[in-house]
């Protein structure tokens, strides 16, 4: 009877620690969760560009890394599949972009999350609160902070730093290789950092203006000397009204902005009528999260997607992108077997 009582009580003990845990908001911070041993890390990651800066670090490692967010769809809006709650069970920790992008899948990561694993929130983790842009497509009331971190080569390296001591810290048995992973990467973004200076310089200096429709450049374009004169989709991620879109055409008129750059995963027909209404010239290509080629493609990687992105806004603007074009864009270490994306 009494070893009945007891069993019953540690029953009860052991389920209110794990209730406690699965709905306790501690278990979002990137200095939590428990280190492992004498297994491999699971690690379950968001979007693409972050999934590949997570690679970037783990690449060679045993860890093993499982993307959420389909590529090619709106993050902004994504909704996890139910299938998803397993992944997020499964894993040790789970990278995301925070800044309020990737809600329902916190929520379910929270919901489903084991003791002793955590939520990093790597926008979070860099950004102070007073550095948060807010704009049209972002605006404040709204309560949803423009979350494009990582197009923004010194911020997505921040984001590698926070990854690297992330992972050293809950995977002791594979430092040395996180270690000298970070440090091969961000020489990498360095580069990157540096071409995108000297190609930028090139393009004429009233014609440092990106309209976007796609809002994805806000911290990148502080970063390096760029107006964002507008952005073209409104916050709801519906297209914009009639009295929006004339608006936009007297400021491409009046601003005299040299192109308007659209995104794959947004196709529009707006930018086309801007465009008919300006004559100036629109290019729809830019790929926000959408990274280029498919796993295993030397360029499936975080650093082509940015390489492509500002090729593609410098050659637009009237600039020389050669600096970006000679770059070397390759993972560190490429293991996409390991590490589909
Ligand atoms: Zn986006």
């Amino acid at each position: 009877m009494k070893i009945k009582t007891l069993f019953a009580l540690l029953v009860v003990a052991t389920s209110c620690a794990g209730s406690e845990n699965n709905s306790s908001i501690a278990s979002v911070g990137c200095d939590l969760g428990e280190a492992i041993q004498g297994r491999a890390l699971k690690i379950a990651t968001t979007v693409a560009p972050i999934t590949s800066i997570v690679a970037n670090i783990a690449g060679g490692s045993s860890a093993i890394i499982t993307g959420i967010v389909p590529e090619g769809t709106n993050s902004h809006t994504f909704e996890p599949r139910p299938s998803d709650a397993a992944t997020l069970e499964a894993a040790d920790i789970i990278f995301i972009n925070g800044l309020v992008l990737e809600e329902p899948t916190k929520d379910l990561a929270l919901a489903n999350i084991r003791q002793g694993s955590s939520v990093c929130e790597l926008g979070n983790e860099i950004l102070p609160e007073s550095e948060y842009i807010f704009d049209f497509s972002f605006p404040k009331e709204g309560g949803k902070p423009n979350p494009h971190l990582w197009t923004n080569p010194p911020m997505a390296k921040q984001y590698a730093q926070v990854v690297r001591d992330v992972l050293v810290r809950r995977d002791p048995m594979n430092v040395a290789i996180y270690e000298e992973n970070f440090s091969a990467f961000s020489l990498k973004i360095d580069t990157l950092d540096n071409a995108i200076k000297i190609a930028s310089a090139t393009i004429p200096e009233g014609q440092r203006k990106l309209l976007t429709y796609h809002d994805a450049y806000a911290y990148f374009a502080v970063n390096y000397g760029f107006d964002v004169i507008g952005s073209i989709q409104p916050s709801s991620f519906d297209e914009p009204t009639p009295k929006e879109i004339g608006e936009l055409i007297s400021q491409v008129k009046s601003q005299k902005v040299r192109a308007i750059f659209g995104s794959e995963v947004f196709p529009s027909t707006v930018l086309e009528q801007i465009g008919a209404e300006t004559g100036v010239r629109y290019v729809d290509v830019l790929r926000d999260d959408d990274l280029i080629g498919e796993p295993g493609d030397a360029e499936h990687s975080w650093l082509a997607l940015m390489r492509f992105n500002f090729v593609t806004i410098v050659e637009a603007l009237g600039g020389d992108a050669s600096a970006l074009k000679s770059l070397d864009v390759r993972d560190v270490v490429k293991d996409e077997a390991k590490y589909p994306q």
